[in-house]
Formats: structure tokens, sequence, C-alpha cells
């Protein structure tokens, strides 16, 4: 059976033509060159475009790099993205729009070219920023920055499916979990704004500051996303554990704000914990299943084992090259339908519950929490895709 999945943490696919060269810096979380005499196609993920996007573009399962990339390059990016997101099989995407928003289709485009749905996540850090830069442009300095980013928060709350926070990368998650006090906001955001250099673009990264978006956040009710574990090098991989989140998960638990761990990977086995013992917890593998290819079932596998079937979700988090939209998908499906098969075949679970699990995780969960059912697509929100 094949279900439509609700993507609940993605990004645009490419909007511009890529070469060799880019498509493989596109194919890895790390920002360097490719070192000389390797390729990503010598890699799970790289494996996984050859053996399963291949046919996707008329080739056998398996084609070289070579034939990959030169029938590749025989399509637009724009007929690449309708190719692997529509064979993605997603209803919904739930769209992060704060981040490399030149390189990618908006989620304008999105709502317009997919037969999908799409529902906006409004990234904290780049409101901030965004409210901060106003601030700094028409005299209000830090003084308004509170109230204005507050009443900013409220406004987005109308249309936003939800918040997302890169805490993780901008500073960790070992901060001071207490919800911060006005004065000390005030002073931090003196600080930021003071010191900004007015030749290049703001960038908060105060724990003071970063903490306070989560609060404001949280308090309106709404899911909360959080960047977790595995991602590129801008980040410091041991202050991503999700357990170091656990004063704070303690100290918003009452907010009514759904707490998603996102990608966790490779501590994904933490987030499952957290997510069994606090209820406003949930977690997902996404990211870290592209990238480990055939070897993902064994995450998936570990995702479900503490999990409550309940909290856990799916998710690509593919950003640009349309391949990780359609892979987020095909290796899911093909991984938990393996690892449920396992069970089922050992006897230790009921056959006829798998395709239950299966909608839980893969859709009926997002909807539940993001509450899809009730909302309308971005483009019925009214303008969601110029922000
Ligand atoms: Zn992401």
């Amino acid at each position: 059976m094949r279900i439509p999945l609700v993507d609940h943490h993605v990004h645009g696919p490419l909007a511009h033509d890529v070469n060799r060269r880019e498509l493989e810096m596109l194919l890895t979380e790390s920002d360097r060159e490719i070192p000389a005499g390797t390729t990503v196609f010598d890699s799970q993920v790289g494996f996984a475009v050859r053996q399963h996007c291949a046919p996707m573009l008329g080739l056998a399962p398996g084609a070289s790099a070579e034939e990959y990339l030169a029938r590749r390059a025989e399509l637009s990016a724009d007929e690449l993205a309708r190719i692997f997101l529509e064979g993605a099989g997603v209803s919904d995407w739930i769209v992060d729009t704060g981040f490399g928003t030149d390189a990618i289709w908006t989620i304008g485009k999105m709502e317009e070219r997919l037969s999908g749905r799409t529902h906006e996540i409004v990234r904290l850090e780049a409101l901030l920023e965004s409210v901060a830069a106003d601030c700094l442009a028409d005299g209000g300095g830090p003084g308004e920055l509170q109230d204005r980013f507050e009443a900013a928060v409220a406004q987005a709350a109308g249309h936003a499916a939800g918040w997302k926070s890169i805490i993780a990368y901008r500073y960790g998650f070992d901060f001071d979990p207490a919800r911060p006090s006005r004065e000390a906001i005030r002073a931090a955001a003196e600080r930021w704004l003071g010191e900004a250099d007015p030749a290049r673009p703001l960038r908060a990264a105060d724990p003071v500051l970063l903490c306070w978006l989560l609060y404001a956040a949280c308090d309106t009710g709404l899911p909360v996303q959080l960047h977790s574990g595995y991602g590129d090098p801008d980040l410091d991989l041991h202050r991503c554990d999700p357990l170091l989140l656990t004063d704070w998960l303690r100290a918003v638990e009452h907010t009514g704000s759904s707490i998603m761990l996102l990608h966790c990977y490779p501590f994904h086995r933490n987030a499952g914990y957290l997510a069994q013992v606090f209820p406003h917890v949930y977690c997902d593998v996404g990211l870290g299943i592209n990238y480990s290819g055939a070897a993902c079932r064994q995450i998936v596998s570990e995702s479900m084992e503490l999990t409550p079937f309940g909290k856990l979700l799916f998710s690509s988090d593919a950003w640009g090259p349309p391949e990780l939209h359609y892979l987020g998908s095909l290796l899911w499906r093909r991984a938990t339908a393996a690892v449920m098969s396992q069970w089922i075949a050992a006897g230790d679970w009921p056959a006829h519950e798998a395709e239950r699990i299966l909608g839980m995780v893969g859709r009926d969960n997002a909807v539940r929490v993001y509450g899809l059912d009730r909302r309308a697509s971005s483009s019925a929100e009214g303008g969601a895709g110029e922000r």
C-alpha cells in the first residue's frame, strides 16, 4: 500500500540547473570541497541516487554516475523537481522557508506547481533578524525589539503551521533553560545590535535571545521544531544531543506547544526516550535516512525502539536536489515496511497492525499535531509565498 505522506520538515527543490560538482556538493552535509580522488557517488546517498533515482529518469537501476548525470542534464531544474517531488507521493509539504531561498523554489511555487498542499514553518531566528533590521533602519533600536518581535510572532501565528529554531546551529542545546527576563533580553539586544556590523547581515547567536525566541514560540501553542543532531559543520554535533534540552523541555511542558525534534541522528535513541517520557515531545529521523541509504533500515528500526508510534513522524529534510525529496520518501517507505515485516515474520507483531502504524508515522501523527485537517494550504492563507 502506498499512502500519501505528510513531509513534516522539508525545503524547496533546486530552482536552477547544477553541474556535477555543484550536485555533489549538495549531496553531502559537508561544506568543504569534495576531496580529490573521491566522489559523492561512492557513498550510500550516491548509490541510492543511482539505484532508485535512475529509473525515474528512464535509466536502469544502478546506472553509472556518468550515465545518470548525462540523462539528468537533458532536463531542466523545474522538470526534475516535478518528476521527483510528484514521485515522492506526498500530499502535504510542511516547508521551512528560512534557508537558502534564492537557490530553491519558494513555497508559493511549490503550492502552484505541485499536486500536494504546502504549509509554512516560520524560522524564528530569521524573523528576529528581519525585525531587528527594521528597528535599526527606522531608529527603533534595541529598545523596541522585544515588543516588535512579539507583535511579529503574533502576526505570523495567524498563518504559520509552526515554528523552527536553529539554536543547535547558532549556539547548542547547552543554553540556560530558564525563561529570560525582559531586562536580560533588553541587555542582550543592546549588546547584539550595538556590535552589529552595518556591512554584514544581522545574525542572532546570543543564547539569551535564542532562548527567548523559543519561549515566545511556545507561548503561541503552535508546534516548535528544533534542529537536533546531524547537520552541516556549522554546528558542533556533540552540543546537539536533545538530552541537553531536558530541563528546558520540563520548563515548557505546560505551554501546550508540541516540541518536534528533527533529524536527531545519531542521537535518535535519546530523542526516542524523550518522546516516550514527555507528552509534548515528538521526533523524526529525516536527513539521516537519505544519507545512510541502504543502511537506513537500522536507523528506522532504532527510531521505533522507545518512541511511541504516535510520537514518531516522517520527514525528508530535503533541500535542493529533488532526488532528496524522492529518496526521503522512498527509503523511509522501504525501511519501515521492511522492519515491520521482519517483526511480523518473527511472530512478534500482529500482522494486521503494520498498515495502521505506517499511516500513523507517515501521515496521521503530523495531521494531528499540526492540525492539518483544520488548515487551508499556504496559498489560501494570503501571500505566505512572498515571505
Ligand atoms: Zn532542514
